[in-house]
């Protein structure tokens, strides 16, 4: 995707971070800020048209991951979806010690849910993963203890695009009578997303990473699972989630999932089709890198880790040319950080440090893919061109 401003075309590909509102979605979402401003719970017939939209967003949403409506209901994102499941389910049990299972690749929105509830007297268990970033379903089996109350695995995730095996971890979680839950910020409107099929009792997901708006997002819980509220107040969202419903970006929400479930295949043979070309660029011109998240990944979604580089700096030479990326560590004045999904991957100590994310978006042309990667060559030889030529004036 090549974004205008002032003074220079950019190439965004940082798709797994937020993508481009939707152009459709964005003007629903104006004329709704505008002209629709009444509060839905009102009983006047200004309120009704917005009591149309909210059940009509729902009903969208639910078919796109073949949910029913009422097991729909809005929050303010991902982070809060993650939250209010895990949270909600461990909450209740408090008194009991319930232990809770993730995976060492969740985001932090699990992570740090588990963590403060550890703080409150939980035991968490958190399965490690093989060196492409999924759970063994074998491991999860072992790790569950009569005090499990709930299991939380990602369905896909954000740095490496690794997809998990959800069908068989959330067959496991039921065979011990136990709730399951999945983080699928990354993978709702990229991939197929079938919550009867994928069997999870509790799903999240956000509308910034599928060209929806950001603060708004979803969490499906089926149909008999208990959850009690995370936010108190009204009575709004089936007394689930308490606040007055953002109508317009729950439209724009529903809007921009249902375009990208319609285009889905033709978004991800594009999406493919870019990460190929990268990859085959980088294979031509003899790169030394791994590609991590092996080969069931988000098809838009590379993890690259170049030998003997700086992924920071590669990501700061490849913004001079105006090309957006992220890497895999962040970096304060003194220390690189490197983070904790790649450290679970144990790349080697030599390529860990190059690691950057490319993640391509439904609005990447196969040309954005051919300039990344004729960039990324020229930083790549510069580098090296620039380490032998200090060796040789060490030496
Ligand atoms: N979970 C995953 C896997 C994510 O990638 C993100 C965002 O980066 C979140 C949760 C948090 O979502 P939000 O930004 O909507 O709070």
């Amino acid at each position: 995707m090549t974004v205008a401003n002032s003074s220079s075309k950019i190439i965004y590909a940082d798709n797994a971070a937020t993508t481009k509102l939707d152009d459709d979605a964005a003007a629903l979402m104006f004329d709704l800020q505008k002209n629709f401003f009444a509060n839905p719970s009102s009983s006047y017939k200004l309120a009704r048209p917005l009591k149309k939209i909210l059940r009509e967003s729902r009903e969208k949403i639910a078919a796109c991951i073949n949910a029913e409506p009422h097991e729909i209901f809005f929050t303010s994102g991902g982070t809060e979806s993650d939250n209010h499941a895990i949270k909600s389910v461990a909450l209740a049990h408090l008194s009991e010690r319930p232990n809770i299972i993730t995976s060492a690749v969740e985001h932090k929105a699990v992570l740090n849910s588990c963590a403060a509830l550890k703080n409150l007297g939980c035991t968490v268990t958190i399965l490690s993963v093989d060196r492409f970033g999924a759970v063994k379903p074998a491991d999860l089996h072992e790790k569950i203890l009569p005090s499990t109350k709930i299991i939380s695995v990602m369905f896909a995730n954000n740095e490496v695009g690794t997809i998990q095996p959800i069908e068989t971890l959330a067959d496991i979680a039921h065979a011990a009578g136990k709730i399951f839950h999945t983080d699928a910020v990354q993978a709702v409107g990229h991939i197929p997303v079938d919550v009867k099929f994928s069997g999870a009792d509790m799903l999240s997901a956000s509308a910034h990473k599928f060209n929806g708006p950001k603060g708004i997002g979803f969490l499906y819980v089926r149909d008999g699972v208990e959850l009690p509220p995370y936010i108190d107040g009204g009575a709004q969202e089936f007394s689930r989630r308490a606040g007055t419903e953002n109508i317009p970006a729950i439209a724009a929400m529903a809007l921009a999932l249902e375009k990208n479930c319609r285009d889905m295949n033709q978004n991800a043979t594009n999406v493919a089709a870019c990460t190929k070309i990268l990859l085959d660029c980088l294979r031509a011109n003899g790169v030394d890198f791994i590609l991590n998240g092996g080969e069931n990944r988000l098809p838009g979604h590379l993890s690259l880790s170049f030998k003997d580089c700086d992924g920071e700096a590669l990501m700061h030479q490849l913004d001079l040319k105006n090309i957006c990326i992220s890497t895999g560590s962040a970096c304060n004045s003194r220390q690189i950080k490197i983070s904790h999904v790649l450290q679970a991957l144990a790349i080697p100590e030599n390529y860990i440090r190059g690691t950057i994310r490319v993640t391509f978006g439904k609005e990447n042309s196969r040309d954005d893919a051919k300039i990344i990667g004729k960039h990324l060559i020229n930083c790549h030889v510069f580098k090296s061109l620039l380490k032998s030529f200090r060796k040789e004036v060490i030496v």
